[in-house]
């Protein structure tokens, strides 16, 4: 029996941080197994994971990853690609100086990484011109931490979560995106009654352990808490002696929250006024109250002042700093935290120091040994790409992220990225949308194979361990920065023996000329060994957390990071989004992430467990709203704005909210013909944070009328490019296809015959068709070795096959007297159809769930639990189990 490995690591996805053990076999030769579980000793998770956790072995596989560098196209050594970039870079600052450089670099990335960056660029190009996908993510929140405290300071910790009484979630659907948080979040209601208000304009699955939904009109969160500012004024509640002693600002921020009236909070809101009037004497009355807010309130043009509409009413309170209440941003990446400490955004410096600061400079120049850093910021991500576009940036590094899909107007930056004379790509992924525009690409060792540090959303730094070889030539991000640097003739300044000694510098420039007047000092790491940092645990920077009293949260004393430290109230007032509907972009987008995807699908498509819940892209739309616009369920819709358009399926929901449409952000060109969301999203941005407003668009939708509509199961990846709609994901031992096109096709056999096949079976491969092309129905199931290689169906409608049944047809040995009855697309009747899959852990479908309820008598989803096994692992699909019990409870098995 071959001997295990055990390494404590952290999940490279959400900003939760969950601690995750990796057991991994020592195969010898070969690809080693590994099993992953939620660490129990881990304070963030303590054992718990969600799906996305759950699957992370299963997305550990080397099909798809980018093992070797290339130069135009060409494989080639490091040496010659480091030299290249070298050359580049330095060929482009001597003809248009360091600002025509920039790197673009994500929250993906490990604090290590991202501080070798930052000092790259900012001490060395010369260049603030480095910014990260985490301005997409959670910029507004850092600008509004600023404004209000005088610095990115996080105030509260996890365990808030348990300690309130009334938890407040604005924007922030954290059943889906914060899985695991929303799980401490349900278990603290379960147990002590915590009371939560959801606000959001979706019914999103967090609503299903709300005591109260505000679906409030998209993006007027500053009316609902200016409104409830001056409720807290007219009903006593203000703290005046913490308002006095510990803020500025109150004068002006009273007046501008009372300049509406209650009236006109409730027509800005579109809220019911009982509904209003209810949260605002629940918030009022509840002394524990956290207000958790995520890209819901940042992704928006006027995200910071929503960001200090959320803080001033805590602040008015005294509510912050103590246990179970004040404001919480949950960040969207596992190290959007960790990059904003090294200085990860354009506007900042490292270890929380400010680049227009003269004294922060100073600090930095000289612990860093350069006569001075960039004193202006740097371009924001949508101004850094719009400089690409307008030739002003002519070379750019691209390390970890996808903007050609990511970024709002995508399909300029595709365009600007296209013409830009030098572009470099680090990723683990051969072939992404913006992989596919490198003159330069770099392998990058992945999650499992790098070393490093990550913080999560409450100021927790845990280790990333590696525990499997870099394959390929891959190498560390910092690695391939540092040969640059090299080579570019930085030499001594980014030597280093491994990230152990990144770190340590790190930890002792955030101590560097601090007196105590910068929140982040985590200097007491400065001398740390590789051994010491191999074994570091996870710990939390910030007052000390052995402190009864502050227990790890900020504020405690009333005292901030301002230069008389007071906290700033903000005076705030409602603005309208910068896109405004019309006639001809009549629909409000809002886009955002599902339960089992993340980003851009690079890793979280690989397993097909996490593409059981949701397979194609979609868009959600109100009933009247799909009645209005001639829209069918699972029909196909195409989306239109200004900037692009997309094509997805309809889902017809009435948890959307009726004028708004939902469109998930992940789906690319490497998974779908036509469904890139950021093609369609408009390129506003707040004027403070840079960060643009993806959840409020103006578009319209229109019914896709296909002539055709095909679904497939293949054993072989099936071509996308040649449909124009086409959605590939791996389902089962293979793929699933769904497709649709207006122009007749008379060539089914032969599209039949190319889709289903595997290698090696052509010559023995078997089709059985069935075509009636009077109902333009095409049937085909391709068997070779007795088993089924594959299905296609067509129909001048959405081909109603059981979408579950199929996949488990793949690989199936089916008897030849069989056969013929998969090409009618449903189950034998002793076969029951399991419906969409729920639970991903188990794949424990709808129609299971459903039929537990009405025939098994299940009434909770802990009887589901007990009956199916569903929601028992990560829990992440509870509240979809929930819905299906409250929906179902009062049916009976006839
Ligand atoms: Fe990873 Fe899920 Fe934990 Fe987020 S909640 S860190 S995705 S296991």
């Amino acid at each position: 029996m071959n001997a295990w490995t055990r390494t404590r690591t952290t999940c490279p996805y959400c900003g939760v941080g969950c601690g995750v053990l990796a057991d991994v076999e020592a195969a010898g030769c070969g690809t080693p197994a590994v099993h992953i579980k939620g660490d129990p000793e881990h304070p963030a998770n303590f054992g718990r994971l969600c799906s996305k956790g759950s699957a992370l072995a299963e997305t550990l596989s080397l099909d798809d990853r980018l093992l070797h560098p290339s130069v135009d196209g060409q494989m080639t050594s490091w040496d010659r690609a480091i030299e290249t970039v070298a050359v580049r870079f330095r060929e482009t600052i001597a003809a248009h100086g360091p600002g025509a450089v920039a790197m673009y670099v994500s929250g993906q990335m490990l604090t290590e990484d991202y501080y070798v960056a930052n000092k790259f660029m900012k001490g060395f190009i010369g260049t603030a011109n480095i910014d990260t996908n985490s301005r997409l993510c959670m910029s507004s929140s850092v600008a509004g931490h600023k404004r209000a405290f005088g610095t990115d300071t996080v105030p509260g910790v996890y365990e808030d979560l348990e300690l309130a009484d009334l938890v407040v979630l604005v924007g922030s659907n954290l059943a889906w995106c914060h899985p695991v948080l929303y799980q401490r979040l349900a278990a603290a209601r379960e147990e002590r009654g915590t009371k939560v208000v959801v606000i959001d304009p979706r019914a999103t699955a967090t609503c299903d352990i709300a005591d109260l939904h505000l679906a409030l009109e998209p993006g007027s969160d500053i009316a609902l808490f200016n409104g409830l500012l001056a409720h807290l004024q007219a009903t006593g509640r203000i703290d005046q002696e913490y308002v006095a002693r510990a803020t500025n600002g109150w004068e002006n921020t009273i007046d501008a929250a009372t300049a509406l009236t209650f009236d006109d909070v409730v027509a800005q809101t579109g809220l019911g006024s009982d509904a209003l009037a209810c949260f605002f004497e629940l918030f009022a009355t509840t002394q524990r109250v956290l207000t958790v807010y995520s890209q819901g309130v940042n992704q928006s043009s006027a995200g910071t002042d929503k960001v200090n509409a959320i803080i001033n009413c805590h602040l008015a309170t005294g509510r912050i700093g103590r246990p179970g209440m004040g404001p919480f941003s949950v960040t969207g990446q596992p190290n959007a935290m960790g990059g904003r400490e090294v200085g990860g955004l354009a506007n900042m410096l490292a270890a929380h120091m400010e680049l227009e600061d003269s004294a922060h400079r100073r600090i930095v120049s000289k612990f860093w040994g350069v006569s001075s850093v960039p004193d202006r910021s740097g371009l924001k991500a949508v101004d850094l790409f719009n400089a690409i576009a307008e030739g002003r940036i002519k070379a750019v590094w691209i390390m970890a992220t996808n903007p050609v899909d990511s970024l709002p107007d995508a399909d300029a930056v595709r365009a600007a990225l296209a013409q830009c004379p030098f572009v470099v790509v680090s990723d683990i992924t051969a072939r992404t949308d913006t992989a596919e525009l490198a003159d330069v690409l770099l392998p990058s060792t992945a999650w499992g194979e790098k070393d490093g540090t990550v913080t999560n959303s409450e100021r927790r730094i845990s280790r990333q361990r590696s525990f499997l070889y870099p394959p390929g030539q891959s190498r560390p991000d910092w690695w391939q920065i540092c040969r640059v640097a090299d080579r570019m003739g930085f030499v001594d300044a980014f030597r280093y023996a491994g990230p152990h000694e990144i770190f340590a510098e790190h930890a002792a420039l955030t101590g560097a000329g601090n007196d105590g007047t910068r929140d982040l000092d985590i200097s007491a790491h400065a001398s740390i060994s590789r051994q010491d940092y191999n074994a570091l645990e996870p710990f939390q920077w910030g007052p000390r957390a052995t402190d009864a009293e502050t227990n790890g949260r900020f504020f405690a004393d009333g005292k901030f990071f301002t230069s008389d430290k007071r906290a700033n109230l903000v005076p705030v007032r409602y603005r309208p989004p910068a896109s405004a509907v019309d006639r001809e972009f009549p629909l409000v987008l809002n886009t955002g992430r599902i339960r089992d995807q993340w980003h851009t699908m690079t890793r979280t498509a690989k397993t097909p467990k996490l593409l059981t819940h949701v397979a194609e892209p979609f868009v959600e739309v109100h009933p009247l709203d799909a009645a209005e616009y001639g829209l069918e369920p699972a029909g196909l819709g195409r989306v239109r704005s200004r900037f692009g358009s997309m094509i997805a399926r309809v889902s017809v929901s009435e948890r959307q909210r009726r004028g708004s449409i939902f469109v998930p952000m992940h789906w690319t060109d490497q998974h779908a013909t036509a469904a890139r969301v950021g093609a369609v999203v408009a390129p506003n941005t707040d004027p403070i944070s840079g960060q643009p407003e993806s959840k409020y668009g103006a578009v319209s939708i229109e019914a896709f009328n296909a002539a055709w509509y095909g679904f497939a199961v293949t054993c072989v990846a099936p071509p996308l490019a040649t449909y124009e709609y086409a959605a590939r994901a791996r389902a089962g031992i293979g793929y699933r296809l769904e497709f649709a096109g207006r122009a007749p096709v008379i060539a089914w056999p032969d599209i039949a015959a190319d889709l289903l096949t595997r290698p090696g079976a052509a010559s023995e491969r078997q089709i059985l068709s069935y075509c009636d092309e009077a109902r333009g129905q095409h049937r085909f199931a391709a068997f070779a070795g007795g088993e089924c290689i594959g299905l296609l169906y067509v129909a001048r409608e959405p081909v109603p096959v059981s979408r579950s049944w199929a996949i488990d047809q793949l690989g199936a040995v089916v008897a030849p007297r069989e056969r013929r009855r998969l090409l009618a697309g449903r189950p034998s009747k002793d076969v029951p159809d399991q419906g969409a899959i729920v639970c991903a852990c188990f794949s424990v479908g709808a129609n299971e769930i459903v039929r537990a309820v009405v025939e098994g008598g299940c009434r909770t989803t802990a009887e589901v639990g007990q009956c199916l096994g569903a929601g028992t692992n990560c829990g992440s699909c509870r509240s979809e189990i929930g819905r299906l019990v409250n929906e179902h409870r009062f049916e009976t098995a006839v």
